[in-house]
């Protein structure tokens, strides 16, 4: 049997909490799919009436939204709402007939709203898109639980850079390594780096300044000896989510950031590769950098969550999917106390 474990809550030092830091300071909104705020506000708006395409679409489907805009527009503007506020997303300049095309992104799984607005205060009606993963998630939304209290979260409006140090994998890690931060990307909206090799090992004691500055998770596989996060449990790979307290999202809530995260899978523990059926290296991926976004062990087999591996096919179940939506871009920026 193949626990796949994160280093265990009862071990309460190693999911850390530090206290009495002063946090990093975060950059204001750049990355990831909100590329500019427009307020297009307290106007009396004309209708813009766009031809919406079917809004529920499987992942990474081509979908546009087309229509006419006014003669005097230079602009339209596709915008998502996202806490509240509406953000560009995308925008492109209307024919000379005022036609427009605009690309409605189906990268991130889950439901949000959109709307097209123009230079000349045209604006459309909400409709919702539901994103949809290319098969059915097996288990219940419900079954999620959170390393924490107050949900943790990284910085969806930062990318989040990772290593690799696949020195003792078998082949194919990097390729299995990309799959899953593609599938987590889609889950939480988040962009995720690869930065490249590393010889770092994750121990227990790490901190983000461990890493190397454009790296915030490491994943190494290593002989027991080689990480003191081995010594934490029976667990044949781990993850160490570092947390910090005094942040808040975009709503207020506070929320403790996770900074960064190390990943030490025993190299002398061999699994298949891929993410077929049965015991995957694809499965144990998802699994810890479930814990790297924040997410604790259910009980229900049919999550990837769940810590004894040895189900079907390695992908998420609907209650990975919930929790990872909530963990993700969808509550906006994590700022600190200043507000940065
Ligand atoms: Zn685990």
């Amino acid at each position: 049997m193949l626990f796949a474990s994160r280093s265990s809550r009862s071990v309460p030092s190693v999911t850390r909490v530090i206290l009495g830091r002063t946090p990093k300071v975060v950059a204001p909104a750049v990355a990831g799919l909100v590329v500019a705020v427009s307020a297009v506000a307290g106007q009396a708006a004309t209708a813009v009436a766009p031809a919406w395409p079917t809004t529920t679409v499987v992942v990474n489907s081509a979908r546009a939204v087309t229509g006419t805009v006014d003669a005097n527009a230079t602009r339209v503007t596709l915008q998502q709402l996202s806490s509240g506020t509406w953000r560009s997303v995308t925008s492109a300049a209307p024919t000379s007939d005022g036609d427009f095309s605009l690309t409605v992104p189906t990268w991130w799984l889950g439901s949000r709203q959109y709307r097209v607005v123009t230079d000349t205060q045209q604006e459309s009606a909400a409709t919702t898109f539901a994103i949809k993963p290319n098969y059915t998630p097996a288990g219940k939304a419900s079954e999620h639980e959170f390393l924490t209290t107050d949900l943790s979260r990284r910085n969806p409006c930062q990318p989040i850079g990772w290593r690799l140090n696949a020195r003792q994998a078998t082949a194919g890690a990097l390729t299995d390594a990309r799959i899953a931060f593609q599938k987590l990307g889609q889950a939480t909206g988040f962009t995720f780096r690869y930065r490249g090799t590393t010889s770092l090992i994750p121990q227990w004691e790490d901190d983000p300044g461990s890493y190397p500055a454009d790296t915030q998770i490491v994943i190494a596989w290593a002989r027991r000896g080689q990480s003191s996060l081995f010594s934490t449990g029976d667990g044949d790979a781990y993850a160490n989510p570092y947390f910090m307290e005094g942040y808040h999202n975009a709503d207020g809530s506070p929320t403790m950031r996770i900074l960064s995260a190390g990943l030490v899978i025993d190299s002398t523990v061999h699994v298949a590769a891929g993410y077929g059926a049965g015991i995957t290296r694809g499965d144990l991926l998802l699994h810890e950098l479930g814990h790297a976004m924040g997410l604790d062990h259910v009980g229900a087999p049919a999550e990837i969550m769940y810590p004894i591996m040895g189900r079907g096919a390695a992908r998420y179940g609907k209650g990975d999917l919930a929790g990872l939506e909530q963990v993700g871009a969808k509550l906006g920026c994590v700022y600190d106390g200043a507000g940065h």
